[in-house]
């Protein structure tokens, strides 16, 4: 991004639109159409070729998806973009364009659900060695690459246990090995961090989440180098998975991408506030939140983060069944899965997002049965306190 480049926010409300080309709409036009006419054969057949610019048909590009995706790249400091029908679909069409049979992915040791089951059910089908490392470790990761290594992938924070990865010293050693990094961002978004401008070559993103940010669609993108993604789109989404974005869904979340800043701003405001809180209470046992000083790599969010999220773990004294007992006495906290809305969502991962995993595979991947996964919304700081404060066991003798 040139130093003289609008700022953040700027960019998510205006970047690489202008009403003029749209007879002064202030709002980009919605593009529901499957196909596109050609003037004529010849230029069809030139788009076709790639000599000539065009959109020919929605799974390969569409106007509105095409600005989201302009959108998104210059959000995170990329050269491009490319939208997905989901935060899956952007994961596993930037896995199938890149992998092949006796190829290897390193990954973290937490990973979402979904994605834990794909890479560990799905690819290994495939003759994809999918192996987990503690990528919290940079050293760890030194020790196990090798040229076999085509991707190393994670989250940071990682759903659920926000678990944070050094993506600039992760990156370099993947880099010279020959490996791609690919990030997902979901939790941080571009707000808060930035993995390509520290060395990562692909970001995936459940747009679903914070991007869309209003709980109403399902959606992934993905940013990096403009090579790359011209191979994911031609390969990954066009013709092996064809998890293509509805230009509808593009058209929302480039409205909820107009406050993701401030809306980022409150959600890190409101979570601190619950963290600081949640650790105070005698009925609790343990909180993850990046911005706390007792989390266990504090100094790596601050150098990180520019702001912690608005994503907490935590677990009671009493495990799920005091957690679940907590859950069922909240009344403006929803129970519910997903996060990032302008609701306050509270989730038990073991038995709900996490699932995919085995008990054994969540015990050896640091995922424990009590945890609770509270994604704190953007209703008033004291109601959402409140709430909690009312659910939570008087003291920790009341949970056992
Ligand atoms: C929700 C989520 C996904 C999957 O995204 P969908 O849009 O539900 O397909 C991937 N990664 C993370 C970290 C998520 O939270």
């Amino acid at each position: 991004m040139p130093a003289d480049a609008p700022g953040f926010a700027t960019r998510a409300i205006h970047l690489g639109y202008d009403p003029m080309d749209e007879q002064g709409a202030l709002t980009p036009p919605l593009h529901l159409t499957s196909t596109f006419a050609f003037e004529t054969a010849e230029a069809g057949g030139e788009m076709f070729a790639g000599t000539r610019e065009g959109h020919i048909y929605s799974r390969i590009s569409n106007p509105t998806t095409d600005l989201l995706e302009r959108r998104i790249a210059g959000l995170e400091g990329a050269q491009a973009g490319l939208a997905t029908a989901s935060g899956m679909g952007a994961i596993t069409a930037v896995m199938w364009t890149f992998l092949s049979p006796g190829d290897e992915v390193i990954t973290d040791t937490t990973l979402y659900g979904c994605t834990f089951s794909f890479l560990r059910h799905g690819l290994a089908r495939f003759g994809v060695t999918v192996t987990h490392v503690d990528l919290t470790d940079p050293a760890a990761l030194a020790a196990a690459i090798s040229p076999r290594t085509r991707i190393v992938y994670f989250e940071t924070p990682a759903n659920p246990n926000m678990r944070l990865v050094d993506i600039a010293a992760v990156s370099a050693i993947a880099r010279a090995a020959g490996a791609r990094t690919v990030v997902d961002n979901t939790y941080a978004t571009p707000v808060l961090t930035r993995p390509v401008e520290l060395g990562a070559d692909i970001v995936v993103h459940s747009a679903t989440k914070y991007l869309g940010g209003h709980g109403d669609l399902i959606g992934g993108l993905i940013a990096g180098g403009a090579e790359d993604l011209a191979r994911v789109r031609a390969e990954g989404v066009k013709d092996m998975t064809g998890a293509v974005m509805a230009p509808f869904n593009a058209f929302l979340i480039l409205r909820g991408l107009k406050t993701l800043q401030i809306r980022i701003e409150r959600h890190c405001r409101s979570a601190m506030a619950a963290a600081r809180m949640l650790e105070a209470h005698p009925g609790v046992a343990a909180v993850h939140y990046p911005g706390l000083a007792s989390f266990a790599q504090h100094d790596l969010a601050r150098r990180q983060m520019p702001g912690f999220g608005g994503m907490i773990a935590f677990e009671l004294h009493g495990g799920f069944a005091a957690g679940a007992a907590m859950m069922n006495r909240l009344t403006l906290i929803r129970r519910a899965v997903s996060l990032g809305d302008a609701e306050s969502l509270i989730q038990h991962p073991a038995s709900m997002t996490h699932s995919t995993y085995t008990a054994e595979e969540r015990h050896a991947h640091g995922i424990a049965d009590g945890l609770v996964r509270l994604s704190v919304g953007l209703e008033d700081e004291p109601d959402i306190l409140a709430d909690l404060a009312r659910a939570l066991p008087r003291q920790r003798e009341a949970a056992a």
